[in-house]
């Protein structure tokens, strides 16, 4: 197949390069000049979709998303599907693939869980959102990029399954690692905590798979200094997107609002810029009542 990927950053740059090992024919473009293995580099966005049957994007947000999905639709020919990767609000996805579709075109959002690691490996979840013709056209492509992909329903529904998902997940650490502080307090081992929690009900992915103490549990960010892994900075951008499209369908998140509250300070107050999103814990250490 003939694809353009838009934005070969930590992410996009293994998963174009996983497309061309698997015999696409990659063009790509990224305006700070990156490239990737066995794909091709044209000087801009419009250059890059000429003739492509699917264009990829894979940007850092929503207002670069707008502005590429301006720049490249009317340069896409009929029929051909814009699959955004990106996480982005889900309005900013619903009017992209609105404008898409005005263009006689396809459109899908597909963001994507399991981070650099899952990019690398070919191993993502995609998360769709879209119809299902241009699900169908893309599916080759994401069983090369990933391991599952799960279509959500119509245009933006990807983006409301990892935002909600992403909510899950802030809360759920939040809370693991204030209880592993608070049994610290209490004269708890923290391999009793793991061996009782990862079998009781207060069991999650965050306890069981990503366990935020070192050495204990199975092997996680928190044995390597908290090095990402999945950064701090990045959860803040989905409680972000979470909180903004909370606000837009007026629903109750008070959890979700306090997460985010809780990673805005670790993020930008305390250092925790950088650092896997599990490094949560050792700030509930140093912290009293
Ligand atoms: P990144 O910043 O490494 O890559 C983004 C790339 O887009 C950069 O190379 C940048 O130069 C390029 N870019 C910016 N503006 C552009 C433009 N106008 N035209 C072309 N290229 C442009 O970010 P990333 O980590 O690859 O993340 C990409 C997306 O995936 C984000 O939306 C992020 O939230 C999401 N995501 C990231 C992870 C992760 O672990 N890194 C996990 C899941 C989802």
């Amino acid at each position: 197949m003939k694809i353009a990927f838009i934005g070969l950053g930590n992410m996009g740059a293994p998963m174009a390069a996983n497309l061309a090992a698997a015999g696409h024919d990659i063009t790509g473009f990224d305006v700070a000049g990156a490239s990737a293995p066995g794909v091709h580099s044209a000087p801009s966005a419009a250059e890059a979709v000429r003739g492509a049957e699917v264009v990829i994007t894979m940007l850092p947000n929503s207002a670069i998303l707008r502005a590429v999905a301006a720049e490249v639709i009317p340069a896409m020919g009929s029929g051909a599907v814009l699959l955004d990767c990106s996480t982005v609000d889900v309005q900013s996805a619903r009017e992209v693939a609105e404008q898409a579709q005005a263009a006689g075109l396809g459109a899908l959002d597909a963001p994507v869980s399991g981070g650099i690691g899952g990019a690398a490996a070919g191993t993502l979840t995609f998360m769709v959102g879209g119809g299902d013709a241009a699900f169908a056209t893309a599916r080759p492509l994401f069983e090369i990029m990933g391991q599952k992909a799960v279509h959500c329903g119509p245009s933006g529904n990807g983006q409301a399954a990892k935002i909600c998902n992403n909510m899950i997940l802030g809360v759920t650490m939040i809370a693991t690692c204030e209880a592993f502080a608070l049994a610290d307090k209490l004269g708890l081992s923290r391999a009793a905590m793991f061996d009782v929690v990862s079998t009781s009900s207060g069991y999650s992915w965050s306890m069981n798979a990503y366990c935020p103490a070192p050495g204990v549990g199975p092997t996680s960010p928190a044995d390597n200094g908290y090095k990402p892994g999945f950064a701090a900075e990045l959860m803040l951008k989905d409680l972000g997107l979470a909180q903004q499209a909370a606000e837009a369908a007026d629903a109750d998140t008070p959890m979700g609002a306090r997460a985010l509250e809780l990673y805005r300070t670790f993020v930008e107050d305390e250092s925790g810029r950088g650092k896997d999103f599990s490094a949560m814990l050792p700030r509930f250490e140093t912290r009293g009542r």
